[in-house]
C-alpha cells in the first residue's frame, strides 16, 4: 500500500539526517504518482502501480544522495508563483521575496508612470517574473552571464504569461541593460569564496556562479554599486540582498557612490540585515 511506500521513504530520509522526512517523502511520492496532495492522501489505502513505485524509488535515491528536492520536482513556489528550476539555476529563497515587495513599495509611493525595472542576475527569473506579475503595467529587464540561467528565465516568463514584459538579455552586470531604468533589483553572488566549501549539501549543488562572491564575497556587489548610478534614473531606487555581516561595508559603499541618497536596511524571517535601499534624490 502506498501508506507503507510512505513510510518507508520517511524513514530512509529521517536516517539520512533530512528534517523534513516525511514532507519530503511526500513530494516525491507525488511526483513519480502524478498526483497532488488531495489524491495522494484518499490513495494511502490503494496499492501503487508498480513502474510508479519505482520511479518513486529511483527520485528517492537522488534525493539521499545529495540531490535538493527543488531540483528533483523541478520547480519551488517564490512569491506565490511556482518557479521551474533545473541545476543551472539558484533555487529562489523565500528572504528573496523582499526585493520583491521593495519594488511594489516603490512604484505604489511614486505612482505613474508605469516603472522599467532591471532584474540583475536573474537566475531562475524569479525576482523579474514576481515584480512582472505584481505590476502588470512595468516593463523588467532581466539580466544574467548565464545562457542556461535565461533559458530557465525564458520558462517561467512563458508560464507565467509575462514574457511581452520581461525582456531577457545576456552580459555582465548592467552592461546588459539598453539604458537607465527606475529600480535596479539584485540578489547577486555574495558568499566568501572560502566559505562555498562548507555550506550545506543541497547548496553545493547550486551553480557556483550564482554563489561565489569572490574572496570577501563583495566581489560583484562592490561592481554592481559602483556601476549603479549611471543606470539609475534621477529619483531612482537600487535594492539588493546581502550576508548579514556585509551591511557595513556595503552602506559604506552605497554612500560613496550615491553621494545625497537615502541607505536603508531591512532584516529577514531571522532578523539579520539582508535587503539594502538605496533612495536616490529626485532630480
Ligand atoms: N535572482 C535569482 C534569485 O534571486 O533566485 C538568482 C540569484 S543568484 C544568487 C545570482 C545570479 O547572478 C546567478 O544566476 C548568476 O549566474 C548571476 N551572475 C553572476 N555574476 C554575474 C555577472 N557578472 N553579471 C550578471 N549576472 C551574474
Ligand atoms: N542566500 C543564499 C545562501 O545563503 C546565497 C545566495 C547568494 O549568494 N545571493 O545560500
Amino acid at each position: 500500500m502506498l501508506r507503507e511506500a510512505w513510510a518507508s521513504a520517511r524513514d530512509r530520509l529521517a536516517d539520512a539526517g533530512l528534517a523534513n522526512a516525511s514532507l519530503e517523502a511526500e513530494v516525491l511520492l507525488r511526483t513519480a504518482l502524478g498526483v497532488d496532495r488531495t489524491g495522494f492522501l484518499a490513495s494511502l489505502g490503494d496499492t501503487a502501480p508498480n513502474d510508479r513505485l519505482l520511479a518513486a524509488e529511483d527520485l528517492l535515491a537522488r534525493r539521499l544522495y545529495g540531490e535538493p528536492l527543488a531540483y528533483i520536482v523541478g520547480s519551488r513556489e517564490f512569491y506565490g508563483l511556482d518557479i521551474a528550476v533545473d541545476s543551472s539555476v539558484l533555487i529562489p529563497r523565500q528572504e528573496t521575496e523582499h526585493l520583491v515587495d521593495a519594488v511594489v513599495e516603490y512604484s505604489r509611493r511614486r505612482g505613474d508612470p508605469p516603472l522599467e525595472v532591471a532584474d540583475v542576475g536573474t537566475g531562475s527569473g524569479a525576482i523579474a517574473i514576481a515584480v512582472a506579475h505584481r505590476l502588470p503595467a512595468a516593463t523588467v529587464h532581466a539580466t544574467d552571464v548565464s545562457a542556461r540561467a535565461l533559458d530557465v528565465a525564458d520558462v517561467n516568463r512563458r508560464r507565467h504569461g509575462v514574457h511581452a514584459r520581461v525582456h531577457l538579455r545576456q552580459g555582465d552586470l548592467l552592461g546588459a541593460l539598453p539604458g537607465p531604468v527606475d529600480v535596479i533589483v539584485s540578489n547577486p553572488p555574495y558568499i566568501p569564496t572560502g566559505e562555498l566549501a562548507s555550506l550545506a549539501p543541497d547548496v553545493r549543488r547550486e551553480p557556483v556562479e550564482a554563489l561565489d562572491g569572490g574572496p570577501d564575497g563583495l566581489r560583484v556587489t562592490r561592481r554592481l554599486v559602483r556601476g549603479a548610478p549611471a543606470y539609475l534614473r534621477s529619483g531612482g531606487r537600487l535594492i539588493f540582498e546581502i550576508a548579514p555581516e556585509q551591511l557595513d561595508a556595503v552602506v559604506a559603499a552605497a554612500s560613496e557612490s550615491f553621494p545625497g541618497a537615502e541607505v536603508t536596511f531591512q532584516p529577514d524571517l531571522s532578523g539579520n540585515p539582508r535587503l539594502v535601499v538605496v533612495d536616490t534624490p529626485a532630480g
